[in-house]
C-alpha cells in the first residue's frame, strides 16, 4: 500500500510512525512533514489546503490511501476532492466537518440526538448576546462560533469578563469566526477525551486520554495548546465510556447520517466528567495533538487496519487489540511559550536515545539544517513513552528528555500528576 498523510505536525509524526510498522505499508510520504519526519517518510512539498493539487499528486505517485491529519484541509474539503478522484481517504467530508468548524452545529446536533451537553444560546447580535448573559449570570463560557485556532473561548468566571467577550467578539477579535457566538452554561467536573473511529455507520473506540493544556505546573498559566498528554484516562472508567459512546457518540453520529452527511474519520470528544455522567465539550474532527501520539505509541501497526477499515466502511468487523499498557508524552517547548519565543536554536542529543516500539521522540516544530536540529515553533518535540503502568511510562519519558540538550527550552516535570 502506498500512502500519504498530510500534516507536519507531532500528530503526523506518530502517525507515519505507527503507520509505517504495518507490513501492509510500501510507499509512505507525508506531506508536508517536517525533521523527523524526514528520518522515517519521504516528505513533500505540497500545499494541503488545496483539494486539487493533493488529488493530483495523490494519482502521480500512485497512492492507494490518503489519511489527513489536522483540521484545516477537513474543513475546506480536501476529502470530498480525494472522494470524487476516486482516491481512498480517511478524514470527514466539509459538511461533517462542521462538527469541529461550527460550535452551534454542533450544538444542533446535540439537540437532535438528546445528548447530554451544557444548555446554550445562539446569537448573531451582540445585544442579545448580552442580555443572555445577564440573565443566566456568571460563571459563563463565551465561543465564537467557527475556527478560532483553539483561541475563541472564554470561560468566564465573573459577567464583565462575558460582556467583555461578546464585545470582543462581534468587534472581529477572531475575524469571520466571531460573527456568531455560542453562549453555555458552565460544566464543572474533569475532563477527558474519548476517540472513536467512525465508518458513516460503526463506531469503535480507539482509547482515552487527557491532556495538560496549561503552561505551567500544577496546571497554572496561561493556555497553550498541550504541555503533554496520557493515556488511559483514568477517569473514564469503563462504565462511563460506554455510556459516552450509549448517550453522546452513537446517536450523534446517527442523527449525522440521518442529515445525509455521514461521519466518517476519527471523532475525538471532549467530555466533562461529574458524578459519573460524562457530557459533551466539543466535538472535533481529528486526533488531538499531543493525544495522538500517546494513542499511536499504544495501538503501534494495526493502525493502519483500523483507519483503513474506517475509510472502507467494514469497521463493523474491525476489533482492536489493547495491551494493558499506558503511554505519557511530554511536550518540550521553546522559551517563552506560549508567548514570544526565539527560533532557530540548535537541539542536541536526539541521536544517542534509544528510540523503539517503548521510547519514541515525535517532531513538532523541527528542522535540519547542516546536520543540525533546529526549534522552528513553540511547542517543538514530544517525548513520548510507553510501560506497563504511568509511573514506568513518565520515568522512561522523563529519562529522555534528560538526556536532551537544549539550553532555550523548557518542558514541564509534572505530566500526569493527576493521575498518579
Ligand atoms: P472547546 O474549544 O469548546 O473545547 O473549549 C476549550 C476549553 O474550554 C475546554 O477544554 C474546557 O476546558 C473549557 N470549556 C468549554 N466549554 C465549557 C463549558 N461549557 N463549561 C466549562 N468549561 C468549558
Amino acid at each position: 500500500m502506498n500512502i500519504l498523510i498530510l500534516g507536519s505536525g507531532g500528530r503526523e509524526h506518530a502517525l507515519a510512525w505507527a503507520v509505517k510498522q504495518n507490513p501492509k505499508c510500501d510507499k509512505l510520504i507525508v506531506a508536508p512533514g517536517n525533521a523527523g519526519i524526514a528520518l522515517l517518510a519521504e516528505c513533500a512539498d505540497l500545499d494541503v489546503l488545496d483539494g486539487g493539487a493533493v488529488a493530483r499528486f495523490a494519482e502521480e505517485e500512485a497512492i492507494d490511501f490518503v489519511i489527513i491529519g489536522p483540521e484545516a484541509p477537513l474543513a475546506e474539503g480536501v476529502a470530498d476532492r480525494l472522494r470524487e478522484a476516486g482516491i481512498l481517504v480517511f478524514g470527514p467530508s466539509k459538511d461533517a466537518a462542521r462538527l469541529e468548524a461550527s460550535k452551534s452545529f454542533t450544538k444542533e446536533i446535540c439537540d437532535a440526538a438528546n445528548a447530554p451537553t451544557a444548555g446554550y444560546g445562539h446569537f448573531t447580535d451582540a445585544e442579545a448576546a448580552k442580555a443572555h448573559v445577564r440573565t443566566n449570570g456568571s460563571p459563563i463560557v463565551v465561543k465564537a462560533d467557527g475556527l478560532a485556532a483553539g483561541k475563541g473561548v472564554i470561560v468566564a468566571m465573573d459577567e464583565q469578563t462575558a460582556l467583555d467577550a461578546i464585545d470582543d467578539m462581534f468587534g472581529g477579535a477572531f475575524g469571520g469566526a466571531g460573527a456568531e457566538v455560542v453562549i453555555e452554561e458552565f460544566m464543572e467536573g474533569e475532563e477527558a477525551s474519548l476517540f472513536v473511529l467512525v465508518d458513516g455507520e460503526e463506531v469503535l473506540s480507539i482509547g482515552t486520554a487527557q491532556d495538560h493544556k496549561r503552561v505551567g505546573e500544577g496546571d497554572t498559566g496561561p493556555n497553550t495548546g498541550g504541555m503533554g498528554a496520557y493515556s488511559p484516562a483514568p477517569v473514564l472508567s469503563a462504565e462511563i465510556e460506554a455510556k459516552a459512546m450509549q448517550e453522546i457518540v452513537k446517536p450523534t453520529m446517527k442523527a449525522m447520517a440521518e442529515r445525509g452527511m455521514p461521519y466518517q474519520g476519527v471523532l475525538y470528544a471532549g467530555l466533562m466528567i461529574k458524578d459519573g455522567q460524562p457530557r459533551l465539550v466539543e466535538y472535533n474532527v481529528r486526533f488531538g495533538d499531543p493525544e495522538c501520539q500517546v494513542l499511536m505509541m499504544r495501538l503501534g501497526g494495526q493502525v493502519l487496519d483500523l483507519l483503513q477499515a474506517a475509510a472502507e466502511g467494514r469497521l463493523a468487523e474491525a476489533q482492536v487489540n489493547w495491551s494493558d499498557d499506558h503511554a505519557i508524552t511530554v511536550v518540550m517547548a521553546a522559551d517563552g511559550y506560549p508567548g514570544a519565543y526565539e527560533k532557530g536554536t540548535e537541539i542536541e542529543g536526539l541521536d544517542a536515545l534509544p528510540e523503539d516500539s517503548k521510547n519514541m521522540v515525535f517532531h513538532a516544530g523541527t528542522k535540519a539544517e547542516d546536520g543540525k536540529v533546529l526549534a522552528t515553533g513553540g511547542r517543538v518535540l514530544n517525548v513520548t513513552a510507553r510501560g506497563s503502568d504511568l509511573q514506568e511510562a513518565r520515568d522512561r519519558a522523563y529519562d529522555m528528555v534528560d538526556q536532551i540538550t537544549w539550553p532555550q527550552g523548557f518542558c514541564r516535570r509534572d505530566i500526569g500528576w493527576r493521575a498518579l
